[in-house]
């Protein structure tokens, strides 16, 4: 290499650095644009809907990754203290937990507040009088209220509050996404609310309990094979209650998740001769030509067959 070539390659270098931040999403507004860090795929893609062309935004949790059980590094530690706005969900994950608090970063949402998760866990308006009385409940909150889209308007709300304080000249912009993120999943609820509406079944057999919420809004019952926490084994014990369950309610089809290991749901699907299925708890995104929305309305179409609506 020339000396006069080296020269305008050490020139352009630092053009080259501040487009590796923005590709590599790190907290770093060299860019101009905010920094976000959301905790998981439902909270990022809610953050980058309402941020829109303004804002950045990283996930703590890798996209194929399962987020009950996510480990930080120090560097995704460090991201979480330089953020401009970090939304999580306290109470789900540990470990991003643990950084929000020992890093003190200047703006957070915490979604278990703005969804009202800690207000009992139920929304306001439940329609479902059914309540998986088997034991195998839980006492603590089902975290997963995003699969309830009626939960997740409110969290647009304060996301859009968090990002103008951050970015005021934003503002008008923040708002109008956030509405129009609103209207998207009202329109998703509509579709959900009719689609769901007469079916000839209505319990839903799940590989693990992540659509208590869900189950609620639109008048099912879950029987989950694991619990709450998607890696737990189920017990020869829990896997007969399952058993009868699906043979006394004519259940046709056990779900199972694109982020966890089918071998449970289908072990037990071909023991009792029924079908499974994909039910996408959106914990990630498998496949990134997907978003929320058509995750969640594949989501209602497997529904629906299993459960022979009209
Ligand atoms: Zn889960």
């Amino acid at each position: 290499m020339s000396r006069p070539s080296r020269a305008l390659a050490l020139l352009a270098a630092p053009a080259l650095l501040v487009a590796g931040c923005s590709s590599g999403g790190d907290a770093s507004d060299d860019t101009g644009r905010v920094a976000a860090l959301a905790s998981f795929y439902p909270l990022q893609y809610v953050t980058q809907e309402v941020g829109g062309d303004r804002v950045d935004v990283a996930s703590l949790t890798p996209p194929s990754v399962e987020p009950h059980d996510v480990e930080l590094s120090p560097a995704q530690v460090a991201d979480v203290s330089s953020a401009d706005l970090v939304v999580y969900q306290s109470g789900f994950q540990p470990a991003v937990d643990e950084a929000v608090e020992q890093a003190q970063p200047g703006h957070v949402v915490d979604a278990t507040a703005a969804a009202g998760l800690d207000e009992g866990g139920t929304h306001a308006d439940e329609p479902g009088e059914h309540t998986a009385d088997d034991g195998h409940e839980h006492d603590g909150l089902d975290p997963h209220f995003w699969l309830d889209p009626t939960m997740l308007a409110p969290v647009a709300d304060a996301v859009a509050d968090a990002l103008t304080e951050v970015d005021p000249d934003g503002a008008d912009t923040y708002r109008a996404n956030a509405d129009a993120l609103t209207a998207r999943l009202a329109a998703l609820d509509e579709a959900y609310r009719t689609g769901l509406a007469t079916c000839e079944r209505d319990v839903v057999v799940t590989s693990h309990e992540a659509f208590g919420h869900l189950a609620r809004r639109y008048g099912l019952e879950q029987v989950g094979i694991s619990g709450i926490d998607p890696e737990a084994e189920p017990s020869p014990a829990r896997l007969r209650e399952v058993a009868d369950v699906v043979r006394d309610e004519g259940v046709t089809t056990i779900f199972f998740e694109t982020l966890v290991s089918p071998k449970v749901a289908e072990t037990l699907a071909a023991d009792l001769g029924v079908r499974t299925a994909v039910l996408d708890p959106l914990e990630g995104l498998a496949d990134d030509a997907q978003d929320y929305v058509s995750v969640a309305e594949q989501n209602l179409e497997a529904l629906r067959v299993a459960l022979s609506c009209s």
